[in-house]
């Protein structure tokens, strides 16, 4: 059994949608398990329909009708009549959407988002699953909030490995093509939550784990995975294989390659995960599998933009302890800033963290109660995994380092932007 993936860009139009049921059609094996995102950028719309949804019910609306209307445009283009079913599910769709929305919003923010948000991961399976029907391919639509369940922990929900596992292999062992929502499932009382953003190759992942899957395919608008965004570092090579080991580092470190939590389900059950183009199908792309570290061994470049550096120091001039640790990370943990990468010497101590405007003045503020407090703004912080002179300078050049961390594997440097 084999699991694919489809992103927002895979299934951004009628083409691409199109080119998605072309890419099923060449691969027989059966069951074929198909998890699919919200069309293009339907997720940042739902977003924006939660934030007006207390402040002004009317632009809600209609911002769930252009929603609606983009959807419906996309399945004109791929059908001359839309089927009966499928018009019939967006009506549905929208009555009781219209009526959520006409209602006050829940309590918490978080259950409020996941009820308008998970929608859209709900309509682009649907024109999938019916355009692969109308195809005459083997095809059925599955509610993944029967499926996976989870806690309710509101837009960052945790799976129930044990109750998902029994619901999936109860809704899925024939040898035909289930189409799956990303991104989605729903408490055990049947509450729809969301896995965080990106979230749909986790549920890949998941349902790959537990139905014991041969591998995952993940398909995208890049060749597989680079050595670097070719957006910031010219020349960039493909990876053909990384060790699930390395793909955790490079997530760890912010390669946007893949949602870092994916890699985990996959690797307790050795299952390879591939990552290869949509527009050519035909090439191999990249596989992440129990294996070689790193083919080619080259030097992999990571860029964090909009950091902001750290500099604490005692007004005594007294060694910076444990204690003094102990209290810098619990301020950090009490907002919830990951520090990206430190340094400390005897008086003083260094932290790298993203730039976050919501929280940061407060940190600051606790940090400047215990120590003398020094910030450099929009610093940038670069991570070379298997680095060597000539990855370092080409990142460095003739800047001035802010702070600069090596081992063996790693070189971080965080520059001024
Ligand atoms: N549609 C969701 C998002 O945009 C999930 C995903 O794309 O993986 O965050
Ligand atoms: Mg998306």
């Amino acid at each position: 059994m084999r699991v694919f993936k489809f992103g927002g860009a895979s299934v951004k139009d009628a083409a691409a949608v199109k080119n998605v049921a072309g890419i099923i059609t060449q691969f027989s094996e059966r069951p074929l398990v198909v998890v699919v995102s919200a069309m293009a950028k339907t997720t940042n719309a739902l977003e924006e329909v939660v934030r007006a949804w207390p402040i002004n019910k009317a632009l809600a609306k209609k911002g769930f009708q252009e929603i609606m209307r983009f959807h419906a445009d996309v399945a004109s283009s791929l059908f001359d009549i839309i089927p009966a079913k499928l018009a019939a599910f967006f009506e549905q769709l929208e009555t009781e959407t219209i009526a959520l929305l006409d209602a006050m919003p829940p309590a918490t923010f978080g259950e409020a988002y996941d009820s308008i948000v998970h929608r859209g991961e709900l309509l682009s399976t649907q024109i999938v699953a019916t355009y692969l029907q109308e195809s005459a391919i083997d095809a059925s639509w599955i509610d993944t909030r029967e499926i996976i369940i989870t806690n309710n922990a509101h837009r960052r929900a945790t799976v129930n490995w044990e109750t998902t596992s029994v619901k999936c292999k109860e809704a899925i062992h024939r040898p035909m093509v289930y189409v799956v929502q990303g991104f989605i499932g729903s408490t055990p009382e049947g509450v729809p939550t969301t896995l965080g953003r990106e979230g749909s190759d986790y549920t890949a992942a998941v349902i790959a784990n537990v139905l014991n899957a041969d591998e995952v395919t993940i398909w995208k608008d890049v060749p597989g995975v680079l050595n670097g965004d070719p957006k910031v570092f010219e020349q960039s090579v493909l990876l053909e294989e990384i060790s699930y080991r390395e793909a955790i580092e490079l997530a760890y470190y912010g390669a946007s390659v893949i949602h870092p939590k994916t890699i985990q389900p996959l690797q307790q059950k050795e299952i390879p995960l591939h990552v290869r183009s949509f527009i050519h199908p035909e090439q191999r792309g990249t596989v992440i599998q129990k294996g070689l570290l790193l083919k080619p061994l080259v030097p992999c470049f990571i860029k964090k933009a909009n950091q902001l550096l750290i500099s604490l120091s005692t007004r005594d001039l007294a060694f910076i302890v444990e204690e003094h640790m102990q209290a810098i990370y619990s301020i950090f943990s009490t907002y919830g800033v990951t520090v990206n990468t430190m340094q400390n010497s005897a008086v003083s101590t260094s932290f790298c963290v993203q730039a976050d405007p919501l929280v940061l003045p407060e940190v600051l503020r606790d940090l400047d109660t215990h120590f003398a407090v020094k910030t450099n703004a929009q610093v940038v912080l670069y991570t070379i995994r298997h680095h060597n002179a000539e990855a370092r300078k080409a990142v460095v050049g003739s800047q001035q380092p802010l702070l600069e961390q090596i081992t063996r594997q790693t070189y971080q440097v965080v520059l001024p932007a």
